[in-house]
């Protein structure tokens, strides 16, 4: 397998192996650190199907080791108080700020995204941080005199070490979810970022240590279930949290809350469109379309399911249209992998065999200059019943399948049985049916002719049913629940105050 010239991150977060791939490096206590492993896995550069790197898979050891490293930043980071630990992101942000084109480059690098995608990642990185930097204010304590002359106050307290487990789709945001808000409430944290998209993170370290933070704070265990597995198992870790497929998100679940840790694990997703043959034509197959096929369909908020009610034909055509000025390695990026491509074009076929009707097809796609790259093309398939496996799998490519009802109770029926529960849309010009749609559909997020409804700060991230375990969601203000503790402390000074029946 040949490879091609890494241009970031910088030498010292890797070490040169004998065929001169570069070796990515846990960084631990502040230091970048060989993995106690003989386990690698190529790092693929999707575009082009060409490794750049190797990314070892790390043992319990080295979650150990970085385990003990946060441990040890604990008591230092978590009793300085928060307006100085939030000086950090600040700065944090102004550096994401300055380095967004190359850490944008970095994204669209391992992860195969266009240009203009991976940026919106790093402008949604800076959200959040500008979200972190703005907790001192929303942790403001409680008190109230509850008795005369007792006082109850609540002061939020870090919950200890957490881990964050983050998923191939968005190498830079997912883990830009936790780190800002968790270490600015004084936790100290290990980070596994996905096997398949490990260089995000060792900028995100670099950019981190410039900024200030102290050594061991935030450290790095790269690999795959095994560095997971210790994860949950390890006693030194309070809280984790994961974000990726459903399948693994309830097994990282019940294995860290069987270790009686605090759990959130964000699952995948079959987020369906529900449209209306009264909707905005124009507006409807833009969004639809962009929806579908933004980040190549490889996003939890991606439309890929999509029930057109009654007489909506001219919404589908235009749709196709729109779909068509989709091109591969232009407006469209690869998906993540060989296999993604392989098992995407297998869903395509299997959903024209069993009847439905392909109106735009994207297998076979092919970039000219980068014919090893991993391409599908937009594909709009008609004529999907709900009991085929395109109406039911999370397919993850830019596919979206199109359902028929004939009411809007058809259609919620359709969308409520789904085991997912991320988002769900509805594209309408009547106020009356897109209230009753947002109202009955099951899933966390809800659009109203908006194809991608991410809530933006401080508005908080997640979904319902298989798409999330555990309470809470995972970012705005959700997040202060998850990453602190409160103490209710009761205080009485006054000797003189008669004794009543609670203080
Ligand atoms: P994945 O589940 O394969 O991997 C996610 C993480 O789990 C990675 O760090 C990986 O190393 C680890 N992992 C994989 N198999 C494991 C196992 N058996 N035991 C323990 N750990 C394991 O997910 P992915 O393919 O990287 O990401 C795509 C998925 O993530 C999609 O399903 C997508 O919908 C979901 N996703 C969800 C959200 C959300 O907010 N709900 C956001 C982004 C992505």
């Amino acid at each position: 397998m040949s490879t091609t010239t890494l241009n970031i991150p910088t030498q010292s977060t890797t070490s040169t192996g004998s065929n001169g791939t570069r070796t990515i490096l846990n960084y631990v206590g502040g230091k970048w650190t060989e993995a106690r492993t003989s386990g690698f896995l190529p790092v693929m550069n999707p575009s082009i199907g060409k490794q750049i790197a190797s990314v070892p898979l790390s043992t319990a050891q080295d979650v150990d080791a970085a385990v003990r490293a946060a441990q040890a930043a604990f008591p230092v980071w978590s009793s300085m108080p928060i307006k100085e630990r939030v000086q950090v992101f600040f700065r944090y942000k102004t550096l994401m700020e300055k380095h967004a084109q190359e850490l944008a480059a970095l994204v669209n690098e391992e992860n195969g995204k266009i240009m203009s995608e991976a940026m919106a990642e790093i402008e949604k990185s800076i959200e959040v941080t500008e979200f972190a930097c703005s907790l001192p204010q929303l942790i403001a304590g409680e008190t109230l005199e509850v008795s005369k002359g007792v006082e109850c106050r609540i002061d939020r307290y870090p919950v200890g070490v957490v881990a964050c487990i983050t998923p191939f789709n968005f190498p830079n945001m997912v883990p830009n979810w936790t780190i800002p808000n968790a270490l600015v409430l004084g936790n100290t944290m290990i980070l596994k970022p996905s096997e398949l998209v490990p260089l995000s993170s060792l900028r995100i370290a670099e950019l981190l240590k410039e900024a200030g933070l102290p050594e061991g704070v935030f450290n790095i265990v790269h690999g795959g279930q095994a560095a997971v597995e210790a994860l949950c198992d390890n006693p030194g870790i309070h809280a984790l949290t994961f974000v990726g497929s459903t399948k693994v998100a309830k097994l990282v679940y019940i294995r860290a809350t069987s270790h009686l840790k605090r759990a959130m694990c964000l699952g995948g997703a079959k987020n369906h469109l529900i449209v209306l043959p009264d909707a905005h034509e124009e507006m409807t197959a833009t969004n639809v379309a962009a929806s579908m096929s933004g980040c190549a369909g490889q996003r939890c908020m991606a439309a890929s399911a999509m029930v057109a009610v009654g007489a909506s034909d001219h919404i589908v055509r235009r749709l196709c249209d729109e779909a068509k000025k989709i091109i591969p390695g232009k407006n469209l990026g690869a998906v993540i992998s060989k296999a993604a491509k392989e098992r995407i074009e297998r869903y395509i076929t299997e959903a024209e065999q069993q009847g439905a009707r392909i109106l735009v097809d994207g297998r076979g796609a092919k970039v000219e200059g980068k014919e090893e790259g991993y391409y599908v093309g937009p594909t709009v398939i008609d004529n999907v019943r709900p009991d085929m496996k395109i109406a039911q799998d999370e397919v993850f490519g830019p596919v979206l399948a199109i359902m028929r009802a004939q009411t809007v109770e058809e259609a919620l029926k359709i969308e409520n049985a789904n085991p997912y529960g991320n988002a769900a849309s509805v594209f309408t010009q009547s106020g009356g049916v897109a209230r009753y749609v947002a109202e009955h559909a099951s899933a966390g997020m809800i659009g109203v002719n908006i194809g991608v409804p991410v809530p933006r700060e401080p508005f908080s991230f997640g979904g319902w049913n298989e798409s999330k375990f555990g309470a809470g969601d995972i970012t705005g203000k959700s997040s202060i629940e998850f990453f602190t503790k409160p103490k209710k402390t009761t205080t009485k000074w006054n000797p003189e105050s008669k004794v009543n029946w609670m203080s």
